[in-house]
């Protein structure tokens, strides 16, 4: 039985009302450990530890703290086949995906950052009789709240912005999938972090993640999750004033047009769709498809969804491993449900797998294709995130816009063209914080993340984290 702590003041510590919540493994259904159901009690400990520690990490010279965040990263890297397994353990994702995308990411987002606090600064202006400058200076204590379905990865992408910029943080990871976060405490104190300055409280998120929200000291709150939950963070943050970041649900649209590389856009697209069970934010669960190459793309799509094997997440082989959790499997199996109730036709998928074995108790899904739909549907407008998409053939590219723009949300979207004025007006007109043309998750760490529309307020990433964690001051000075 794997039994995690929280970590607070750099000791990994039992949670103060000693309760647990229990842990699975997708892949198998089963309990393999235990995890601090923790409340506004460890909170207050960890704020106790985080404002102590936060006078000597903010005044600390910058090379220096680059080279602990350095340090961390090495220690990711050196650690990548414990944290790709535990990751695996953790959420059912197959090892290659976490071998090959998340802990490789969770280390980047550590070495990106290090090196930004060296090169993190500010302006000045200039006026007749006047000089202002600007202060970036850094919050104080600080929350990060992440979700499951890329867990070290982007538990990392708040914690390694906000500890460059001087801050010290009180992390959540999520309670599905509090493995890697966990031993990531092990590799700052390994890499000289100083107690406090980094503090991990694990549990639900009513309870442990809410108390983050609601505790006065601090000062800002970086979430990435479902719209419901950022809905009632801003809820309880707005009244006092609190720096929000809101990275929220999607529904994204993949636009292809007639004249794309179509090789390309097919090997892609199952990606797209499929990659981590197809719970991936930024996966494109609403096909368009131009009518001439809709019937060829139909055909060439399904034929490769099902040879797409789903299967134990550990072996090399599977390309889809086991959905998250019990009450994940339930929801996207009622979804393809309604899709049918809808008037959809599941085209390939539509159902739960049973694997042999010791797997037999876990929580698979085949790929499921879906055609028929219109895009009024909840099937097209809810947010399904698991291994679903839609797909409709369209005429003209305003009919593509209108198709895509129709729904709440508004995170990322694709386009497959090779006509140049007609990505850049897709570029231009399509709602969405982020657009990828002719690629998919194709990520410079630099460039701004986030959505618009009930995908979120606020940008991550590059320059926008390191302004998001700090205060901005201006000071002017006569002469
Ligand atoms: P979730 O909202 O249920 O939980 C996310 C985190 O918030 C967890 O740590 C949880 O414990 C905590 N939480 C839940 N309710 C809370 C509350 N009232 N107060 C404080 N904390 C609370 O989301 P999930 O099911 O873990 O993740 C899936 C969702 O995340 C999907 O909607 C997906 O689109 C979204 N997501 C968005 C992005 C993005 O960058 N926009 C990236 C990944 C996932």
């Amino acid at each position: 039985m794997q039994i995690i702590q929280n970590y607070i003041g750099g000791h990994f510590v039992p949670p103060i009302g000693g309760q647990y919540l229990e842990n699975y493994n997708p892949a198998t259904g089963e309990v393999y450990g235990k995890i601090p159901d923790s409340g506004p009690e460890d909170v207050e400990a960890a704020v106790q530890a985080a404002t102590a520690a936060f006078p000597a990490w903010a005044a600390m010279p910058p090379e220096q703290r680059h080279d602990i965040l350095r340090a961390i990263s090495d220690g990711i890297s050196a650690n990548l086949d414990r944290l790709a397994e535990a990751e695996s353990l953790d959420s059912g994702k197959t090892v290659a995906t976490a071998r090959t995308v998340d802990i490789p990411r969770a280390a980047q987002n550590f070495r990106f950052f290090a090196t930004a606090l060296l090169h993190f600064a500010s302006e000045s202006h200039h006026m007749p009789g006047s000089l202002s400058y600007t202060l970036r200076q850094p919050l104080g204590v600080v929350g990060g709240i992440s979700p499951w379905n890329l867990p070290l990865y982007l538990f990392t992408w708040k914690v390694a912005p906000a500890l460059a910029a001087g801050n010290c943080v009180i992390g959540k990871p999520s309670e599905v999938t509090p493995y890697t976060a966990y031993l990531l405490g092990e590799i700052c104190n390994a890499a000289g972090l100083p107690p406090g300055v980094f503090n991990i409280v694990h549990g639900l998120g009513p309870r442990a993640g809410e108390a983050i929200v609601r505790h006065p000291l601090i000062k800002a709150v970086s979430f990435t999750g479902s719209t419901r939950a950022g809905a009632e963070i801003a809820r309880i943050a707005a009244p006092m004033f609190k720096k929000l970041s809101l990275e929220l649900g999607g529904k994204n649209p993949n636009l292809i047009f007639a004249d794309c590389d179509y090789d390309l856009m097919l090997e892609t697209t199952v990606r797209s769709s499929f990659n981590n069970q197809g719970q991936i934010c930024l996966c494109g669960s609403r096909i368009y498809v131009e009518r001439p190459v809709y019937e060829k793309f139909k055909h060439d799509f399904v034929e490769r969804v099902r040879a797409m094997r789903v299967g134990d997440p550990a072996d090399p082989a599977s390309r889809l491993g086991a959905m998250v959790s019990k009450m994940h499997f339930d929801k996207v199996l009622s979804y393809i449900d309604l899709a049918r109730q809808e008037g959809g036709s599941v085209l390939c998928g539509g159902e739960a797998l049973q694997l042999p074995g010791r797997l037999a108790g876990g929580w698979y899904i085949a790929p499921t294709v879906i055609e028929g739909l219109t895009l009024d549907c909840r099937t097209n407008q809810e947010e399904i995130f698991g291994p679903v998409v839609t797909i409709q053939p369209f005429d003209t590219d305003d009919e593509a816009l209108a198709l895509a723009n129709g729904v709440p949300y508004g995170l990322s979207s694709t386009v497959w063209t090779t006509h140049l004025n007609r990505a850049h007006r897709f570029a231009a007109e399509l709602q969405a914080g982020i657009v990828w043309i002719n690629c998919w998750l194709l990520r410079d760490l630099r460039t701004p993340f986030g959505g618009v529309k009930q995908s979120g307020v606020g940008r991550e990433g590059g320059w926008e984290a390191m302004r998001f964690f700090t205060e901005t001051k201006s000071v002017t000075v006569a002469g």
